[in-house]
């Protein structure tokens, strides 16, 4: 019988809800590209209801106790004497979040002998040294696009936000006034505006999608092409690279996955390749963009916003200069966690643990590393390599 050890983000601080906004949530039982949503045999939670959080245990536990399996659930995850690390040492499955990830470093798989599976309930599998996965043999899967809907439409969310200068005004609201002209002296329209994503898998394609019908001029980079009607369908330019994209580009919009090939992507020198004046929305990771260049950039006038819900380390430490720099639009990492998301990913994370523990193939669209190699979806969209550096600075959330 297996431990499972899942690491999920903390209750509301006012305690689990006892009533939702709404009653019900639309049912999507397929995406855009014809993939189903995920089919597990059953599940023991109500759909639009919270369960990325410790309480909500991703409504795993009847299912994995009915079975003999032992679940621990807890969303201390950093530092030596967290539940995490301590639990660590006997756990044959790992589940987290990307909200709130609990990073699977070299160091800490080197101290889980039994780990065979790390299970990512969401998408975005960075937060796991995928090197030392292929090395020790750990399959990694993720729940491929069960929020990249929810994502493509925060990014739209946060595009006209940052353009419209949306959050700006809606401060002056509360604080009593009235003042139109400091609203709109930096508020201006998307309408014919050059818009880029980097990347056009699920999430860049249904960005791209969505912005069609707000008449601007789009753009993509990815190391695959589009098909070409397709790209006709979209009326979007492809580029070879992400260099010439962002020079013709108003709104930069990253949607590619974290792996040493897009680390720190988003450096001083692309960003002087940017128009003045330019925007970057962010909901893919934090790492993708150097830290400090993009403060700067800011201050300086290069970037006129920045908008995006990830970070790194997640939590952000308490002084991350991004909480408090100029012309942003920052939240904590929610676009993909919305009561909807968490109902496919919830759902999804069941269908890989059935076929896990039935020993049943895991389907080929949610493996990321299997058979100590990148496979599936992963050896599609990732390169092999280590982008977790840096995560111990998570603890110093906590800690402050
Ligand atoms: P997909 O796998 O569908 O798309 C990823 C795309 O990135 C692929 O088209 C891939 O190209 C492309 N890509 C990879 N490396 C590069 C590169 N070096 N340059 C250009 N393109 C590249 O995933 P999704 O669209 O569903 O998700 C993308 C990412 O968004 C996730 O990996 C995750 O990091 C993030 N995400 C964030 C969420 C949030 O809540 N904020 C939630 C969900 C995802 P190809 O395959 O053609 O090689």
């Amino acid at each position: 019988m297996a431990k499972v050890l899942c690491v999920l983000y903390d209750d509301p601080v006012g305690g689990m809800p006892k009533k939702y906004a709404r009653d019900d949530i639309p049912a999507i039982t397929r995406y855009h590209d014809g993939q189903t949503a995920p089919t597990p045999e059953a599940i023991d939670f109500t759909p639009g209801q919270l369960l990325g959080s410790v309480s909500g245990e991703l409504g795993l536990r009847r299912f994995l106790e009915s079975q003999g399996h032992t679940l621990v659930v807890t969303s201390d995850k950093d530092g030596p004497n967290s539940v995490f690390e301590r639990e660590l040492h006997d756990a044959e499955v790992v589940i987290s979040q990307p909200f709130w990830p609990a990073y699977l470093t070299a160091e800490r798989i080197a101290k889980a002998p039994k780990l065979k599976l790390a299970l990512t309930a969401g998408i975005g599998s960075d937060h796991v040294d995928l090197q030392a996965a292929i090395e020790r043999g750990i399959t990694v899967a993720e729940v491929t696009y069960c929020n990249s809907i929810s994502v493509a439409e925060h990014v739209v969310m946060m595009i006209l936000s940052q353009v419209r200068n949306y959050l700006p005004s809606h401060e002056w609201v509360k604080q009593g006034g009235w003042n139109i002209a400091d609203c709109v002296e930096r508020a201006y329209d998307l309408e014919g505006m050059h818009v880029g994503t980097v990347a056009a898998g699920r999430i860049g394609a249904a960005v791209l999608r969505r912005l069609k019908a707000f008449d601007v001029k789009l753009h993509y980079t990815d190391r695959h092409r589009l098909p070409a009607d397709v790209e006709r369908e979209l009326g979007a330019t492809w580029h070879p690279d992400v260099e010439s994209m962002v020079k013709v580009c108003d709104v930069v919009t990253i949607n590619c996955p974290l792996h040493p090939e897009t680390e720190h992507l988003f450096d001083e020198k692309m960003i002087a390749k940017m128009k003045r004046g330019a925007y970057i929305i962010n909901t893919a990771r934090g790492k993708i963009c150097d830290r400090d260049a993009i403060v700067r950039a800011l201050e300086s006038g290069q970037l006129a916003g920045y908008a995006g819900d990830v970070w790194f380390p997640q939590p952000a430490p308490r002084d991350h200069p991004w909480r408090t720099m100029p012309h942003q639009g920052m939240t904590p990492h929610t676009s993909g966690t919305t009561l909807s998301a968490q109902t496919r990913y919830a759902a999804g994370t069941r269908e890989i643990l059935e076929c896990w523990f039935e020993k049943r193939p895991i389907r080929d669209e949610y493996l990321i590393v299997d058979g100590g190699q990148l496979a599936g979806v992963g050896a599609h969209s990732y390169s092999a390599g280590n982008a977790t550096k840096g995560s111990e600075e998570a603890s110093r959330f906590k800690a402050a």
